[in-house]
């Protein structure tokens, strides 16, 4: 049995959790879950957004499947999600977009990973503002170690997943450091992998091409800024963030994530769709090698998906959250 940190998460979080365990005790997945939670509902119990009592689980256990967190609004309070990314050094932010039948879509055929730098970049933390002046500064800082450690994921990730093209996205044509250190590291790091097409594309580009012809493209590496938004792009293309699966992965640590938010709007009602979160849970199988359980549980999701009315709300369907699990259950 292998232990795993679980994060339920705030709003939502606890409700679409549910959903998960229930689908994974039903498939006999040989894991045990260790919860401990962060975020807004730890902070109103005891005062501490990250308790010291899940970095020791999650130092312990080196996986973890997260709910979505409410950072409280305020100065000084820094967004649970970044800490834990920049304390574990979670460099990878892994973010797979496919078509799935049954959900609704403009596009067919779309089938990409993203891989975006998670710790460096814009979202550095190098801020300065000078208050007299009312002059602020955000630096990127970009590394060549870093660079070389996401394209080097990426690559890997093709590699092992039998892809055939990587294409880096940047900005190096005006980003003349930043953008060019990412950019000369991907086209060195490309001579190691001759089996695979490399190319780059710049930003804006990129934004046309995918909203035009977004099959076209297979594995994609970025810097923290253009990942973030472009991540978020990709799922809007195969249904949105209530569908697609996230993890933050380091060399010592993967954090598998719903990357939609906690939506206080339908907390408690129990009508949260749980997609998310479990196929985020379908990549840590992958990850901690349980490819058995992963593609049993993705064909009974899949089965489901296109039964809308077995699904919940947002995809057109009439079931709650447990009805939904329920009914993927059914499939396994
Ligand atoms: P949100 O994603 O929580 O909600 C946006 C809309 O999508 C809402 O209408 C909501 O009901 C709907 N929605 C989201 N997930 C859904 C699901 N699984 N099933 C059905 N509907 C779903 O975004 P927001 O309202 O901007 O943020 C709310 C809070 O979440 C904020 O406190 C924010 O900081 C936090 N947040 C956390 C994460 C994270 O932990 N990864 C990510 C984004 C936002």
């Amino acid at each position: 049995m292998k232990q795993i940190t679980l994060i339920p998460g705030d709003g939502i979080g606890p409700e679409i959790t549910e959903a998960v365990k229930a689908i994974f005790e039903a498939a006999n997945v040989p894991v045990t879950w260790d919860e401990e939670n962060a975020g807004q509902t730890t902070f109103d119990a005891i005062g501490e957004l990250i308790p010291s009592t899940l970095i020791a689980s999650l130092k312990k256990n080196k996986v973890a499947l997260k709910g979505p967190i409410t950072t409280p609004v305020g100065k000084g309070f820094k967004s649970v999600n970044v800490q834990l990314r920049q304390m574990f050094e979670l460099y990878s932010n892994v973010r797979p977009a496919k078509t799935t039948p049954g959900v609704n879509t403009r596009f067919e055929n779309v089938n990409s990973v993203l891989f975006r730098e998670n710790t460096e970049g814009l979202y550095s933390g190098l801020e300065i503002f000078d208050e007299r002046l009312q002059i602020a500064d955000s630096i990127s800082r970009v590394t060549r170690e870093g660079c070389v450690k996401i394209v080097r994921a990426a690559f890997e990730y093709a590699t092992r997943h039998g892809c055939k093209r990587v294409t880096a996205v940047h900005k190096a044509n005006i980003l003349k450091h930043a953008g060019a250190l990412f950019l000369s590291v991907f086209r060195e790091i490309a001579k190691d992998y001759p089996n695979l097409q490399a190319d780059d594309i710049i930003i804006d580009n990129m934004c046309m091409q995918l909203v035009v012809k977004p099959e076209q493209f297979d594995v994609i590496v970025t810097t923290n800024l253009f990942g973030d938004i472009l991540s978020d792009l990709c799922a809007g293309l195969v249904g949105g963030l209530g569908v697609v699966a996230g993890a933050n992965i380091g060399d010592e640590m993967a954090i598998f994530e719903a990357v939609h938010g906690s939506a206080p709007d339908i907390a408690g009602k129990g009508i949260a769709n749980p997609t998310a979160l479990l196929r985020s849970a379908i990549m840590m199988l992958h990850h901690i090698d349980l490819k058995d359980e992963a593609n049993r549980i993705e064909a009974a999701l899949e089965a489901t998906l296109v039964n809308k009315e077995e699904c919940t709300g947002d995809l057109g369907g009439k079931a709650n959250t447990m009805q939904f699990a329920q009914n993927i259950i059914a499939k396994l």
